[in-house]
């Protein structure tokens, strides 16, 4: 059977680029009836917290793949014995030598810091012992072919690949050869992965040919890069898948975006259900030039996919902004000022104008706030000349009108407007920055319909102290 893993390292937000390698290793899996795997790789114990892991399987969560449903978590950590039953065993074999050479030792020799190393301990036969490495002897001749799913068969010329070091001077075994054992301890047939692991493939394909196991078959996908083309950084970018959840992107937006950096379901759609994705993803198919991570579009994508939730959904989904349960800053009303069949009257409205959840909060508090927030420039820009004469007989008119709804303070608007010579637009604006306190937001007339009329003529007075 067909194995994969996804094999994180915990040493800080989940990237999306792990996100995406994720979902690729679990619909490969999936369509071949395999398993796939996760395996925590927490052997650099300077940069791990355990949160860092708990971060990675609740965002792995997140887009689909939930605990229970793969195989493990395992934790590299707890494998230390097979990777130093490894190393004795290349070195027992004659694959692996033991060497003392310091640094400046090799770079005397060979006069340069770049030459890699050159051999000097290969036929010296040291055994083990304090400030000794043990390195792979490398192949003299041949090539090593990587069997690349995405990439051919890139091919290494043996010769060039140095000796390299397999455990450490105090015995401990290095990354490259840890996650080789693991590897091979857990069956793996498939290795999906970044490509900024390939360099590292042929020793890795060495190490598992001189254990006498038939290496995997390799996938390396492209990175993740940014508009201006660079590797997507920590510092940089916004690389934390947990970042646009709390933010409120949708889990099933998230996850279909990241499967289309350098691949397409069939007939030129983009926005497809997940089972499509599912059905026709080929590795295969990946394009192996680097995906451009691009925000606005995955903004765009993720307004499309609320627009099309059902408004009970939308309404469910909205609640960890509106109820400040989501990471992110707290909606500014106390929550006894919330009230849930507002939000549900204006909730379609809404609906349709955001492209990520967390913008809800700006665009109802002034349904749920004694007096609206008041943005400064929109107001300065609203209140100029004339604007206090259209707010008093709009006060007028509002008063007036026999039933309160969108319609009738529409029309009533309309009128007011028309005696100050101003269109519909133009004479909404004061209005709704005394009553919204903003210059954009939902539909006017509805917005004044939900808040009633009481609250709208005293936001409206107010406006006129
Ligand atoms: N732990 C490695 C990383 O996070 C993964 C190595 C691999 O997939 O082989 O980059």
């Amino acid at each position: 059977t067909v194995r994969v893993r996804f094999a994180p390292s915990p040493t800080g937000m989940f990237h999306v680029g792990g996100a995406r390698s994720a979902l690729q290793n679990w619909i490969f899996a999936k369509q071949r009836g395999g398993v796939f795997v996760l395996r925590v790789e927490d052997t650099d114990a300077a940069r791990n917290k355990p949160e860092w892991t708990e971060g990675i399987l609740s965002a792995l969560e997140w887009i689909g793949i939930a605990r229970g449903s793969y195989e493990g978590p395992y934790f590299q950590s707890s494998y230390a014995a097979e990777h130093r039953t490894a190393a004795s065993r290349l070195h027992e074999g004659g694959r692996a030598y033991y060497c003392d050479c310091t640094r400046e030792a090799v770079q005397a020799r060979t006069g340069s810091p770049h030459s890699g190393y050159d051999g000097f301990c290969r036929d010296r036969d040291l055994g083990p012992g304090a400030g000794r490495a043990l390195r792979f002897r490398t192949p003299d001749e041949g090539a090593t072919v990587v069997v690349d799913l995405i990439r051919g068969e890139p091919t290494f010329e043996n010769r060039l690949i140095e000796d390299f070091v397999i455990a450490r001077s105090d015995g401990s075994p290095v990354f490259l050869l840890a996650n080789v054992v693991d590897d091979m301890t857990m069956g793996i047939t498939h290795v999906i992965r970044a490509e900024e692991h390939l360099p590292n493939t042929p020793k890795q394909q060495l190490l598992w040919e001189a254990l006498g196991v038939k290496p995997p078959v390799w996938a390396h996908v492209p990175v993740v890069v940014n508009e201006k083309r660079q590797k997507l950084s920590k510092r940089r970018d916004k690389v934390a898948l947990e970042a646009y959840r709390d933010e409120g992107y949708l889990a099933d937006a998230m996850r279909n975006y990241l499967m289309l950096l350098g691949w397409a379901p069939s007939g030129d759609r983009e926005i497809v259900p997940w089972s499509v994705i599912e059905e026709e993803f080929r590795l295969e198919q990946v394009n192996p030039s680097s995906a451009f991570f691009d925000e606005k579009k995955l903004r765009a994508f993720n307004g499309e996919y609320i627009r099309a939730l059902p408004v009970a959904e939308f309404v469910a989904a909205c609640q960890p902004w509106l109820t400040g349960t989501a990471t992110i800053a707290p909606p500014p009303w106390q929550p006894d000022e919330f009230d849930a069949d507002t939000f549900a009257a204006v909730a379609p409205l809404a609906q349709t104008r955001i492209a990520v959840l967390s913008e809800i909060v700006p665009n109802v508090d002034f349904l749920f706030l004694d007096s609206p927030l008041i943005d400064e420039g929109a107001w300065a820009k609203a209140m100029k000349e004339g604007a206090g004469d259209l707010l008093d007989a709009a006060i007028t008119a509002f008063t007036a009108i026999p039933s309160w709804d969108a319609e009738s303070t529409k029309s009533a608007l309309e009128a007011v407007g028309a005696e100050h010579g101003l269109k519909l637009g133009k004479a909404q604006a004061p209005v709704r920055v005394a009553v919204t306190g903003r210059r954009v937001g939902l539909p006017l007339f509805e917005s004044l319909e939900v808040l009633g009329r009481e609250r709208t003529l005293t936001r409206l007075r107010a406006a006129r102290v």
